[in-house]
């Protein structure tokens, strides 16, 4: 699948100490292949690639983050960018508020109304009505009437009205004589575009003037998708898309390709058949998806894989005996910096970002403190105290540094040992949290 895929890419980058020109267009031909394969047009992905390139090589090759983790984030800020940035919701802002959906058959409409009516019913604020407009099978009519009871919203249906254009106005008079401050309609679709559906539904379009006019489309139908979402788009000059049936292994290549040919947001995505599988959509969320990270576990397990387990418990050990000397703090300085910039990998987890502010760990201070550490004679590292007024003067001339800035280190990792003592022990993670200070 495309996680591996990208997986393997980037594997190209591990080992290497920069981003060059050579290893980057290796490893994003890798990903182009990678996003085709996911049905993502050739020509988006082509274009994809080549701006992530720019922006690669553009990069400081002294950024602490390795080249593959940079490249990791750079294919994901890209293609988060790519399918809208931001979340954007639906406009309601109408009174009543009407919206329309549009789709082929088969799609996920008359499901997808269900959810939304459920979805905005559970706001408390806001108290929707199903429109059955797809007046050619009695059976569709039905369904809609299902759904409703299902999630508890009226539904207004006028069996024998081979209009759909009256019914929709006749809905939102309905609606607004009956307090009803949304207004969902449900409409037909055939299998294939066809000019018939299109007069229909720009008929309907015309004559309400929708607040919201959602394309629903089946995100499995790969670039069929795109094609049906250009035409119906022109026609209808729609607000939003609506992805459905993105449950399970399903390629998220579809929401790449049809942002990107249609330009219009991605609002929601249908990830099963029940009536609460909704999701407002979040660009960021999809990228993650699509390259296979989307959880955190997976993220943190990454940096911690960069602990050497066996080096954590012998620390342990040793605070808990009260022997942890400069030495160990020094490796554990060495161990924190193996995993790059913590700020940039933190950086890919929803919402971390605000937490991060207040906490920098940037690398002049750790070569200052680690040139503090190589001044002490052995003795000195692992018995701190015997560091006297005389040695902290050899120590900071030895280092470059001050006497105030040995003093301060002193102070810090005097600190540090009780605190460690307190929680015992904990490794590097815990201790990142005390450096700050
Ligand atoms: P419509 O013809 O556009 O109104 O499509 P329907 O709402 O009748 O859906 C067609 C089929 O797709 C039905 O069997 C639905 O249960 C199924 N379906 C709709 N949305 C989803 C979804 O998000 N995931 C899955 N797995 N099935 C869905
Ligand atoms: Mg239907």
């Amino acid at each position: 699948n495309l996680s591996d895929k990208l997986d393997s890419a980037f594997h190209v980058l591990k080992g290497h100490g920069q981003i060059t020109e050579i290893n980057v267009a290796e490893s994003l031909k890798e990903v182009r292949r990678a996003l085709v394969d996911a049905d993502v047009n050739y020509k988006i992905a082509k274009e994809f690639t080549n701006t992530v390139k720019e922006r690669a090589l553009g990069q400081d090759v002294l950024t602490t983050l390795k080249p593959g983790q940079l490249m990791v984030k750079l294919v994901k800020d890209e293609l988060t960018e790519l399918m809208g940035g931001e979340a954007e919701g639906i406009n309601l802002s109408g009174d009543p508020s009407v919206i329309l959906m549009s789709g082929l058959q088969g799609s996920g409409k008359t499901t997808f109304s269900g959810k939304l009516a459920n979805f905005l019913k559970n706001k408390k604020t806001k108290k929707p009505l199903l429109v059955a407009c797809d007046v050619y099978r009695p059976a569709a009519i039905n369904q809609l009437h299902v759904v409703g009871e299902q999630v508890g919203v009226e539904v207004y249906s006028d069996e024998g009205n081979q209009d759909p254009v009256a019914i929709s106005k006749d809905a939102i008079a309905y609606a607004k004589e009956n307090g009803h401050n949304v207004v969902i309609i449900d409409t037909a679709g055939r299998l294939a575009v066809d000019e018939a559906m299109m007069t229909e539904i720009s008929n309907i379009h015309e004559a309400i003037q929708p607040q919201e006019t959602l394309f629903v489309v089946d995100s499995m139908t790969g670039q069929d998708a795109v094609n049906t979402a250009k035409t119906f788009n022109e026609r209808l000059n729609f607000d939003g898309v609506i992805l459905t049936k993105l449950d399970g292994d399903t390629r998220g290549g579809a929401a790449i390709s049809i942002k990107s040919v249609v330009n219009k947001p991605i609002k929601f995505i249908g990830t099963g058949e029940k009536m609460d599988a909704i999701d407002i959509f979040y660009p960021s969320r999809m990228a993650d998806r699509i390259l296979g990270m989307g959880d955190v576990v997976s993220l943190v397990e990454r940096a911690q894989e960069q602990y050497d387990e066996e080096e954590a418990r012998k620390l342990q050990k040793k605070i808990a005996k009260n022997a942890f000397g400069f030495d160990d703090f020094l490796n554990q300085l060495q161990q924190i910096k193996k995993m790059g910039s913590m700020k940039d990998l933190m950086g890919m987890i929803p919402g971390a970002g605000k937490m991060l502010k207040d906490v920098d760990i940037d690398d002049d201070a750790f070569k200052g403190i680690e040139a503090i550490i190589h001044s002490m004679t052995p003795e000195e590292r692992s018995e701190p105290k015997v560091i006297n007024a005389s040695r902290k003067k050899r120590i900071a001339k030895g280092s470059g540094t001050t006497v105030q800035e040995v003093n301060q280190l002193l102070k810090q990792f005097n600190q540090m040992g009780k605190m460690m003592k307190m929680m015992q022990g904990g490794g590097g993670r815990k201790m990142m949290q005390m450096m700050k200070g």
